[in-house]
């Protein structure tokens, strides 16, 4: 080990426990990176180390310059970046310094160094910092270099390179720790890590080679620190190597062999301890208080089912079977209702609710927000329409009088279903007889708000719906106490939509085709993202737009605009104007994205799509189709794209930028390709990273920061079957072997902990 905690180094008195120590204490890193480190969920000097490397950058060709020559001279697809597996190939070029100096001046000034080996010379060349290089280096001193070759003319170039020192500058002795960076090859030569950043993190310096020189002191500060959490006998029996090694495997791997061991072991843990812990919840649930035994007849239900003018797709019916029977059983209902957007959720928990009004229950529908849960109220008022069902909307904008009559209903039990937002579950919201609890939650999850309404009745049961479709293993294995239900089924008749991806340049053949659509009969929405710094910005520009398009673009149509800070009256009375057809265009906020109903609407057009997610791209498209014509989803995209592509591409935060590029590319043409969206959220899952995916926030399931439970699907069955015989054998982890596990379950990982005992 080279020396690392230099004698002339002030040292602080450094704590000794990895997940308790702040980021801080890491050498390189102060209040300033710390801080920015925060909002990225890094806190701890663990939380650092399992920052773990998005993809490695393959140095271990070394060539000279003549080879490099020849490889830049192919076509450019010889060099291309392999995204499949996670090495991106550059080259790196040992040989001494020439010369260098400064060219231009101001802005456009730039450094160039004169790199030679036996075989040629090559530039190295940096844009801006001229200053700071300047003083860098020394001329006859021996150089790493690793980059993407190009060309300029016949000059053979590395724009922005990574760059070791070879010898040390003059002046600079081995023992001189701050030389450290010098000294060691930490950026080029081997599998060389890059990091997941972004602006922020790159503002305060922490690019990948930032990440690399303060994981590599933390690294050397804490590495004997790390307790081995595993049980020796499950690290025999999976053949793992000790978590301090993998650690260091997986930042600094020499070799692919050694990445690949370090990073199993690193998922392996990670997914045993989730494991773990749900097996620990799963164990206490044995002993859960007994549900609410319905009996599953119900006239409403089937009157409901009657008045309908289309028949249940046989997914839904096989979905309210399996519902009705667990209304039926004594244990409290605890499933997942997923199915795309437009598959028919809705009526499907109406029957489970009105299954629960027929025994004499309430039953609690609860949406993310407000105005989704003004639409649920309408939809589901409309389809009770002429069932002697009383149904009441609560929510926090409603004036006190109102509120307080609803609230008595709620009370007395008079108000048979109840619409709301979590507001519902607020202490002054007290239920008669809650039987059913619904909680609409499109593509998010929320485990949270389930603890809660546990509280509000005697073991309601509760159905959760989701638009996200996860394959059914996947969900059975995370969430081990839920049922899951499946509409895999669109109602007949549907159309997929036509998408289609346009630039905006041709938007006034988009806007003609618009035009046609409406003179057809039919109408459309122009959505608009939210991108401004603040949301006044971002009204004032949505506001703006839409005069733009209502007296430029469509001028003798008639446009509504609608976004999240109108009014609940006024929000309501564009929806109805629009519904009813007297606007042909709604132009939005993604306050569409869920939950809004119109068939007559045909085509959708999303305004700078590459602002989006996939799954709210997705969303927002089910909002088309859902008639029995032919829709269209038309996404426009600004020049952005063909920006992007001239950045440069050597720089760390050019190269995010092209990341995003790639991302948002990728995103659009998932769009393109497909209208399932069971395939959409695995490519969203695939180009997210499934933390991302889920929102951990929401889900009490830890954004695993290393695993893939997409991928690692082997791994995480093993870790599962040894997690689940584990707690079998030994409920209360009391054998020694078990100690240290035991002791980071109750010290460290306790809000994660209360996470999952609420579900
Ligand atoms: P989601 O699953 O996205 O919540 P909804 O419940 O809002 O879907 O249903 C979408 C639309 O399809 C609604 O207009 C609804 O009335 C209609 N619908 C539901 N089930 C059927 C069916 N079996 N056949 C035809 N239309 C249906
Ligand atoms: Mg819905």
């Amino acid at each position: 080990m080279r020396p690392y905690l230099g004698a002339n180094m002030q040292s602080p008195v450094i704590p000794s426990d990895p997940f308790s120590s702040p980021v801080q204490y890491v050498r390189g890193i102060g209040p300033k990176k710390s801080a920015v480190l925060a909002q990225f969920g890094i806190r701890t000097v663990y939380d650092l180390l399992l920052h773990v490397p998005r993809r490695y950058l393959d140095r271990t060709t070394i060539v000279t310059v003549a080879a490099l020559r020849a490889l830049a001279s192919r076509p450019p697809s010889a060099l291309a970046v392999d995204e499949e597996t996670t090495l991106r190939q550059e080259y790196t070029v040992v040989g001494e310094v020439r010369s260098f100096r400064v060219l231009g001046v101001g802005k456009k000034s730039r450094f160039v160094l004169v790199l030679a080996d036996p075989t040629g010379s090559l530039q190295c060349l940096w844009f801006g910092g001229v200053h700071y290089w300047k003083q860098m280096f020394h001329i006859g001193e021996t150089l790493a270099v690793s980059g993407q070759p190009s060309f300029y003319g016949t000059i053979l170039q590395l724009i922005h390179p990574d760059i070791d020192r070879i010898t040390p500058p003059a002046g600079e002795g081995e023992a001189d720790p701050s030389g450290t960076r010098w000294l060691n090859t930490l950026h080029t030569g081997g599998l060389v890590p890059l990091y997941p950043s972004g602006q922020e993190l790159v503002r305060v310096g922490l690019d990948s080679g930032g990440f690399r020189r303060v994981i590599d002191a933390a690294l050397h500060t804490y590495g004997d620190a790390l307790p081995e959490l595993l049980p020796a006998s499950i690290i025999a029996a999976r053949s793992l190597i000790p978590f301090s090694r993998a650690l260091t495997s997986v930042h600094f791997p020499k070799e692919l062999d050694e990445l690949q061991n370090g990073l199993k072991r690193l998922k392996y843990e990670e997914l045993f301890l989730f494991q773990l812990k749900l097996a620990l919840k799963r164990l206490r649930t044995k002993t859960d208080n007994e549900g609410i035994s319905f009996s599953p007849k119900s006239r409403l239900a089937r009157d409901l089912v009657d008045s309908l003018r289309f028949s249940l797709t046989r997914a839904q019916v096989r979905v309210i079977n399996e519902i009705s029977r667990d209304m039926e059983s004594p244990r409290p209902m605890n499933r997942l209702l997923q199915g795309d957007v437009g598959s028919g959720k809705t009526i499907v928990a109406l029957c489970a609710m009105l299954i629960a009004v027929e025994n004499g229950y309430q039953a609690a529908f609860m949406a993310p927000t407000e105005l989704l849960a003004e639409q649920h109220f309408a939809t589901l008022s409309h389809l009770l329409h002429g069932l002697p069902v009383t149904i009441r909307l609560l929510v926090g904008a409603q004036k006190s009088a109102p509120r307080r009559a609803i609230l008595g209903e709620i009370r007395e039990g008079s108000a048979q279903i109840v619409v709301g937002t979590h507001a519902l579950f607020e202490k002054d919201v007290e239920f008669n007889r809650l039987g059913v609890v619904t909680i609409d939650e499109q593509h998010r999850f929320g485990v949270m708000q389930r603890a809660s309404l546990r509280g509000k009745g005697s073991n309601p049961d509760v159905l959760v719906m989701t638009a996200t479709p996860i394959p059914r293993t996947l969900s059975l294995t995370l969430y081990g106490d839920l049922d899951v239900s499946v509409i895999d089924e669109l109602p007949a008749g549907r159309r997929p939509v036509t998408t289609l991806l346009r630039s905006d340049g041709e938007w006034e053949s988009v806007a003609e085709f618009v035009r046609g659509e409406i003179r057809a009969g039919r109408q459309a929405y122009f959505v608009y993202p939210l991108i401004e710094e603040s949301e006044k910005l971002d009204l004032k520009a949505a506001t703006v737009h839409f005069n733009h398009l209502q007296k430029e673009v469509f001028p003798g149509f008639r446009l509504g605009l609608m976004h999240g800070r109108l009014p609940g009256a006024e929000r309501d009375d564009v929806m109805r104007k629009f519904t009813s057809r007297a606007l042909d265009i709604l132009v939005a906020t993604t306050v569409i994205e869920v939950g809004i109903d119109v068939p007559n609407a045909s085509v959708m057009v999303i305004e700078n799509a590459e602002h989006f997610g996939l799954a709210q791209l997705h969303q927002l498209r089910g909002r088309v189709g859902r008639g029995s014509d032919q829709s269209t989803c038309i996404m426009m995209t600004k020049g952005w794209l063909a920006r992007a592509a001239k950045r440069v591409p050597g720089r760390e935060a050019d190269r995010l930028a092209l990341d995003q590029q790639r991302l948002a590319e990728q995103r659009l043409a998932a769009m393109v390709q497909t209208t399932d969206g069971f395939v959409i959220a695995e490519t969203d899952l695939r180009l997210r990273g499934p933390g991302d995916f889920f929102g951990t926030r929401q889900s009490g399931i830890p954004a695993f920061r290393v695993a893939d439970i997409l991928t690692d699907t082997a791994l995480l069955n093993d870790a599962r079957a040894d997690a689940f015989a584990l707690v079998e054998n030994d409920p209360l982890l009391a054998q020694s072997d078990h100690r240290a596990l035991s002791l980071h379950l109750r010290t460290r990982a306790s809000d994660e902990m209360s996470l999952l005992t609420v579900g």
